[in-house]
């Protein structure tokens, strides 16, 4: 039998499966995204009761089989005796984005550790703070980082001019993955998102402040919304099932 290894890892996704079985998602730190069946999920209480939901962080156990992707989850422990409570409806909205948008931009069995210490603490925030767009675009932008996409708002792609805080005018390209400046509008022949420099220069904020901190700073403003979610659109394969939910209430 293959030995019973161990991380601590975040549960993404999880459904019953047959009569007492759960199938689980889940994004680990030392093992990437990793899809797992807990055998007796549902009639075995001790060794999974609620240690297998969406948002929790716990130490998995589990063994990998010869054939087929799913591990065998053996068993789950909390090593968080307080853990963050996601209990009203823009903390489940904001949350269940964060999971979603985690999910698509990981892939199973690849190096995950970046995006994993961005999604364990924007929950861990979440869970102890009110959801902000602050924090949703922070967090929008650390987890693209993580994912190898790291956006560029603070300075023009092309001449490395700051993007001033005072205001201006900036163009959002998602074919550069960041903003050029008005002189330099003219020499790139894309389409481009026009943006309040001052709301670049928030969103540049934000990507470089720690996630606990970013909750009370000011935000990028609606025409950073629509960078981010162009942005996203463009290298996601679907809509995020999240998103809708996640407007109405932000
Ligand atoms: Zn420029």
């Amino acid at each position: 039998m293959p030995a019973e290894e161990s991380t601590p890892a975040i549960v993404l996704r999880a459904r019953d499966y047959a009569e007492a079985d759960r199938i689980v998602t889940l994004l680990t730190r030392d093992f990437g995204k990793l899809s797992g069946i807990a055998k007796g999920a549902k009639a075995s209480r001790r060794r999974f009761e609620r240690k297998l939901e969406p948002f929790t962080q716990a130490i998995l156990y589990f063994r990998r089989r010869p054939h087929g992707q799913l591990v065998f989850i053996t068993r789950a422990e909390r090593f968080d005796s307080a853990p963050p409570e996601f209990d009203e409806l823009g903390k489940i909205a904001l949350g269940s984005y964060m999971l979603e948008l985690t999910d698509a931009l990981t892939t199973e069995e690849a190096e995950a550790v970046a995006a994993y210490e961005v999604l364990a603490s924007g929950l861990d925030v979440l869970g102890r703070r009110t959801p902000t767009m602050a924090l949703r675009q922070a967090f929008e932008l650390k987890i693209l980082q993580a994912a190898g996409f790291g956006l560029e708002f603070g300075r023009c792609r092309l001449c490395s001019k700051p993007a001033e805080p005072e205001g201006g005018t900036v163009y959002f390209m998602t074919s550069r993955g960041g903003i050029v400046c008005a002189q330099c509008r003219g020499q790139a022949v894309e389409s481009a998102l026009r943006m309040d420099a001052s709301n670049a220069a928030a969103l540049a904020r934000l990507s470089l402040t720690p996630l606990a901190e970013v909750a009370t700073l000011p935000h990028g403003g609606s025409d950073s919304a629509s960078a981010i979610a162009r942005f996203l659109a463009t290298i996601l394969d679907r809509k995020l099932r999240s998103l809708d939910f996640l407007n109405s209430t932000m």
